[in-house]
């Protein structure tokens, strides 16, 4: 295990602490991704903005093309609610989403309290896939892993493992799902980076393992390349004690 100790827990530990003395059991994304970011995995650059005028500073240095997401407590599936536009590329594009995200959450969540709207980086199209951590009351801590969208929702193509778990666990486990293929490369895609991908599976593990207060937590999705990795969305929900 040693390798995978971070060497900055206590980051880790102070946004769980914060987030409880708030009885706000799930994270906000920016703090879900601080933590996640503090294990090691790869994640979108992201400035919270609470303005148009903010996230347009902000896009400009994030660098276009960008994603508006809404921050809200009340709000855990954001395009649910029209609250993710994608592929912003100029100010105007932002003024636009900016307004179209508030507008939308105002219409569908009337009561949903906002704490602003997430600026990141849009990360380049790639295979999407899911990997999940949920803590058992009878099994304990286990991860889970899945390709993104239909084949998770539809065809509950997963794999599971009880954490810790040791590297060949982890290739096992992405290996072993139907759709696994997709991921070796066919045709003119090349072969993506599995290597990586079984470490962001020991992350996520790692993060179950050590933080006890860890009741779930859901990278959907991670963006998968050829080289390396990229969640751009987390989620992470505390047990309440
Ligand atoms: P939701 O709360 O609806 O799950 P997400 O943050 O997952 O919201 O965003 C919805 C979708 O938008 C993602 O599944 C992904 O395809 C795309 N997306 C979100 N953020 C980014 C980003 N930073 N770069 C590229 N694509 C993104
Ligand atoms: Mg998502």
């Amino acid at each position: 295990m040693s390798k995978f100790i971070t060497n900055d827990l206590k980051t880790a530990r102070e946004i769980i602490q914060k987030a409880l003395r708030l009885k706000q059991y799930a994270l906000l994304e920016p703090d879900a991704k601080e933590l996640i970011g503090v294990f090691g995995i790869p994640t979108t650059r992201h400035v919270v903005a609470s303005s148009v005028e903010e996230a347009i500073r902000a896009s400009g240095s994030i660098g276009y093309p960008v994603v508006l997401k809404i921050i809200s407590p009340d709000i855990s599936h954001k395009t649910d609610v029209g609250g993710v536009r994608v592929g912003i590329k100029d100010e105007e594009g932002v003024r636009v989403a900016y307004e179209e995200i508030m507008r939308n959450v105002k219409n569908r969540v009337p009561d949903a309290r906002i704490n602003g709207i997430l600026v990141e980086e849009m990360a380049a199209p790639s295979t999407e896939v899911i990997v999940g951590g949920l803590r058992d009351p009878q099994f304990g801590p286990a991860v889970m892993f899945g390709l993104g969208g239909i084949f998770v929702e539809i065809y509950k193509d997963v794999s599971f493992r009880i954490a810790p778990l040791e590297e060949y666990e982890a290739l096992d486990m992405i290996h072993e799902i139907k759709g696994a293929k997709v991921l070796n490369g066919y045709r003119n895609t090349e072969a993506l980076d599995i290597a990586t991908l079984a470490q962001t599976i020991l992350k996520v593990s790692n993060i179950m393992v050590s933080i006890e207060e860890m009741k779930e937590i859901d990278l959907n999705p991670v963006l998968v390349y050829p080289k390396g990795v990229k969640a751009v969305d987390a989620r992470i929900i505390l047990n309440r004690l």
